[in-house]
């Protein structure tokens, strides 16, 4: 099986202003341990992460790098990998297929580690997670931190559904150890 995440809001604390420096990347509870039981697993871990921050100049690259640094060593802690980072830097107006809810990130991801939609699950908290994943005919799981108590209460649009709903990516993945893709239902 092929685990993809979202970052903001599934592994850090979500900030509307973007998260522009390590010391603003505030890991969610509990992400050390979980990515560690999918990488016990066998399970690939890629990150498909919007960085729109780039593309408004906020950010450069090598920030983003800095960043994901501050972010492997939190985890590794644990004992934790992350196998592979994507990320779209195209600012909101320039909406391209990479950008979620394009489904580009997803299916690059897919074909680089030679998975199957149907055994590729996609972990987020927003609509257009959960759109981008569905266009890639992936699996998903929309989780309550981050922006997803918002993303509920608002309520998903049809074309997102059938999704799995878990508190936080620690569930998630308990879920997934459990009962392996019929976690998150196609
Ligand atoms: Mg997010």
């Amino acid at each position: 099986m092929l685990i993809l995440l979202d970052r903001d809001g599934v592994l850090n604390q979500d900030r509307a202003d973007y998260v522009k420096s390590p010391a603003e990347w505030v890991p969610i509870p509990g992400i050390g341990p979980a990515i560690a039981a999918l990488n016990a697993r066998g399970w690939k871990v890629v990150i498909c992460t919007n960085q729109a921050c780039i593309g408004k100049g906020i950010i450069d690259e090598a920030m983003l790098d800095r960043i994901h640094d501050a972010m492997r060593a939190h985890i590794a802690v644990d004992g934790a990998r992350i196998d592979d980072i994507l990320f779209a830097p195209d600012p909101p107006w320039a909406q391209t297929e990479r950008r979620k809810p394009g489904p580009g990130m997803m299916r690059e991801a897919m074909a680089k580690y030679r998975e199957r939609p149907d055994n590729t699950v996609f972990i987020g908290d927003t609509d257009t997670d959960m759109l981008a994943a569905s266009r890639a005919g992936c699996r998903r799981i929309l989780v309550r931190s981050g922006k997803g108590a918002a993303t509920l209460a608002k309520g998903l649009p049809p074309e997102a559904a059938p999704v799995a709903v878990f508190a936080d990516l620690a569930e998630a993945v308990q879920r997934l150890l459990a009962d392996g893709a019929e976690a998150a239902p196609l």
